[in-house]
């Protein structure tokens, strides 16, 4: 497969579907520079205000495949489109994602479902879907489900890892919740990143 931009033969390793509202509204593959040129445009890094709610919503609004590394980012951006945070993952995990976002009537429950059955067959009801912390020693990125029970009038928690959190945000029509400490660590983290990028290409 060769780059959807004009003109260009090199190989399209990258491979982008920009989302909104859980679905896919457009997908192009594109050779490694013109997918740099493309995310340009779009993608603006969060300049985050000293003051912010403890909580913020977030949306998923782009999937990036890279094809030769088999690494997927996930960009999610927040309500008021003025923050946003990238998630890496692996294929698999964007395969799965990819799947729900362009299938709304399977025969049989994919996983994601399942658990979204069990949950509520269960008497409990998903309350809220949250990345709570960004961990620097591990580069652990932590989220979790918060789920009250119906029975027991309880709250419970279970960790779960942020490509999973996206799938059931789309499952559920839920957003995925920031909170404050995770998503300043995430974009502090994302300035090193570039910064470490920026010096490693001797620009
Ligand atoms: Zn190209």
């Amino acid at each position: 497969m060769i780059c959807d931009t004009n003109g260009c033969e090199s190989d399209a390793c990258m491979h982008l579907s920009s989302v909104d509202n859980r679905h896919v509204v457009e997908s192009r593959s594109l050779c490694d520079l013109h997918a740099s040129v493309f995310l340009g445009t779009i993608d603006k890094a969060s300049i985050l205000p000293s003051v912010l709610p403890a909580e913020l919503q977030f949306f998923l609004y782009l999937m990036v495949l890279n094809q030769n590394s088999a690494i997927s980012h996930f960009y999610l951006r927040s309500a008021d489109g003025s923050a946003r945070i990238v998630l890496g993952s692996g294929y698999i995990e964007h395969a799965n994602i990819a799947t729900l976002l362009a299938t709304q009537t399977l025969t049989r429950p994919p996983t994601h479902q399942v658990l979204v059955n069990t949950i509520t067959s269960l008497g409990g009801t998903l309350d809220k879907i949250i990345i709570t912390n960004y961990n620097y020693d591990t580069g652990v990125i932590e989220s979790e489900l918060r789920i009250k029970s119906n029975h027991t009038k309880s709250n419970l928690t279970i960790d779960i890892r942020p490509s999973d959190s996206i799938a059931l945000a789309i499952l559920t029509d839920m957003p995925i919740m920031v909170s404050e400490v995770a998503l300043r660590k995430l974009v502090a983290k994302e300035v090193v990143d570039r910064e470490s990028e920026r010096k490693l290409g001797g620009s």
